[in-house]
């Protein structure tokens, strides 16, 4: 702003000092900040958001898509530890996969495609939901349905619960996948019971979640579980545009030898070729190979397909988006221009909400729900804290229980609420590790502790207090 104007940075930041705007010549101002400074200063300014001219995929998706044609599901599987997901992947890709080409080299990719009637489901290789947030937080949604595993001789445990906040959160349906059916202990009434409690009640009692009894074993029920993903599918009308260039996204990458960085990817949409020219984030290139997850090296791919591509300068990050550009140029400038971006916003260190940030938003009228994560020692405890936090609902503004559960603060928890906007985790009776806490302050995320009940609900009180009555 002092180079525009022709000021000394000094003579900036002291007019905003003096506006009680504690700020360094690191900081970067906001769009209300800089309209105050041009009026003191006396001169005019028209504001843009310099994200809006790099944001590439949005550019992407403001193009209408003229010839929709269906595209496969892409499907990520979650649950508890141990309840059976890389079983249930491994059986699901070795029944399909074998008698197409039986014997064949899979190559890993993050993804691989089944066939099943005449269709394609795509599976993403890494079962687990802090994947799928991580994914999410960087904008990137990959996945079109969601398998919860749950183990029929176990039940409901804490991460089946975690990965169904998850899901939930990123509003992405859920097929419930009852697992070990094969066990002489397989309760499968038990895990409908204790998921209908949860608010996922399965069809046969009236609600509207599929169950499917499956074994990763004996491959039991593997047939129906892909026939109702695929009618789920078929519901959503998931559709791509293939004569685009192509989309797609990351879902993990790699610097391997005698190829350097290779990226595994899924269409999104579009259809990506062997020459194209592309950006993902920072990094762009020019696709060298595609790789499909049978091992063939193919020249193009449409819609859902996954596969390992070579050509791109650096490892890039995964969740991030690859458009393909008209030039190279196009893609080299666009990702120079973001790794500028990106250095400058790291300089002025902005931190995520802290409660007073968010009291200031309630404040302004600019939230009109807060979304928390709730973890207690006990159940009783959850239980009357949930209670309390439901009576200070108004018309106004709620609070939003995006997870709650019993136990520590877990990374999982930090990923959840940094992945949803404005929200804070409040711990009762329960202390975040030193890891935890440092990737929650990695990420900006606020972590309260609390001993006392009343303590948290004030709290909540005091935020929504700012809410309900707006202060100028
Ligand atoms: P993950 O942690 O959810 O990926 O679970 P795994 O796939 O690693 O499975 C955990 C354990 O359960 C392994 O010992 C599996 O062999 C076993 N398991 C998985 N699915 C089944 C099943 O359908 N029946 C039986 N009996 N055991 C299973």
């Amino acid at each position: 702003f002092a180079e525009k104007v022709n000021k000394s940075v000094g003579d900036v930041v002291k007019v905003l000092f003096a506006l009680g705007m504690m700020v360094t010549k690191n900081d970067f101002l906001s769009k209300d900040e800089i309209e105050i400074l041009a009026e003191e200063f006396e001169v005019e300014v028209t504001t843009m958001n310099p994200l809006d001219e790099l944001d590439y995929v949005a550019a992407y998706d403001a193009v209408e898509d003229e010839q929709l044609e269906e595209r496969p599901p892409v499907i990520t599987i979650m649950g508890h530890v141990d309840h059976g997901k890389t079983s249930l992947l491994d059986k699901i890709r070795s029944a399909k996969v074998a008698d197409k080409e039986a014997g064949g080299i899979t190559q890993h990719v993050g993804a691989y495609q089944v066939e099943k009637d005449g269709k394609k489901i795509t599976f993403v290789d890494t079962p687990g939901h802090e994947a799928f947030t991580e994914m999410r937080s960087r904008g990137a949604q990959a996945t079109d349905i969601v398998i919860i595993v749950v183990a029929a001789d176990d039940g409901v445990m804490p991460q089946t619960k975690e990965a169904i906040s998850h899901t939930k959160a990123a509003d992405v349906p859920m097929i419930i996948a009852v697992n070990k059916m094969d066990k002489p202990a397989a309760n499968p009434d038990n895990v409908k019971a204790q998921l209908a409690e949860m608010g996922i009640t399965p069809i046969d009692w009236g609600g509207e979640y599929e169950f499917v009894p499956v074994s990763a074993h004996t491959g039991m029920g593997i047939d129906d579980l892909l026939e109702t993903i695929l009618l789920q599918a078929e519901v959503m009308e998931l559709e791509a545009d293939p004569t685009r260039k192509a989309k797609a996204v990351v879902v993990e990458s790699s610097l391997e030898k005698g190829f350097g960085p290779v990226a595994n990817v899924i269409i999104k949409n579009g259809t990506l070729r062997v020459g194209d020219n592309a950006i993902v984030g920072k990094t762009f290139g020019r696709i060298k190979a595609i790789k499909l997850d049978d091992g063939t090296n193919v020249k193009e791919i449409g819609p859902s397909t996954p596969a390992a591509i070579v050509g791109l300068n650096e490892v890039p990050g995964a969740g991030e988006t690859l458009i393909v550009t008209d030039s190279e140029k196009e893609a080299r400038e666009l990702a120079e221009k973001r790794a500028e971006y990106e250095r400058e916003k790291q300089l002025s260190k902005s931190t995520k909400a802290s409660l007073d940030d968010l009291s200031e938003l309630i404040a302004e009228g600019k939230l009109k729900s807060l979304p928390v994560v709730i973890k207690a020692d006990v159940q009783g405890s959850l239980e009357a804290i949930k209670g309390s936090l439901e009576k200070l609902k108004n018309e106004e503004v709620k609070v939003n229980i995006i997870h709650e559960g019993v136990g520590g603060v877990t990374e999982s928890d930090v990923t959840l609420a940094n992945a949803s906007e404005h929200s804070v985790i409040l711990g009762f009776n329960v202390r975040p590790t030193g890891a935890v806490k440092n990737k929650a302050k990695e990420l900006g995320v606020e972590i309260k502790s609390y001993s006392i009940i009343y303590d948290l609900i004030d709290d909540v009180r005091a935020l929504l207090g700012g809410m309900m009555s707006p202060v100028i």
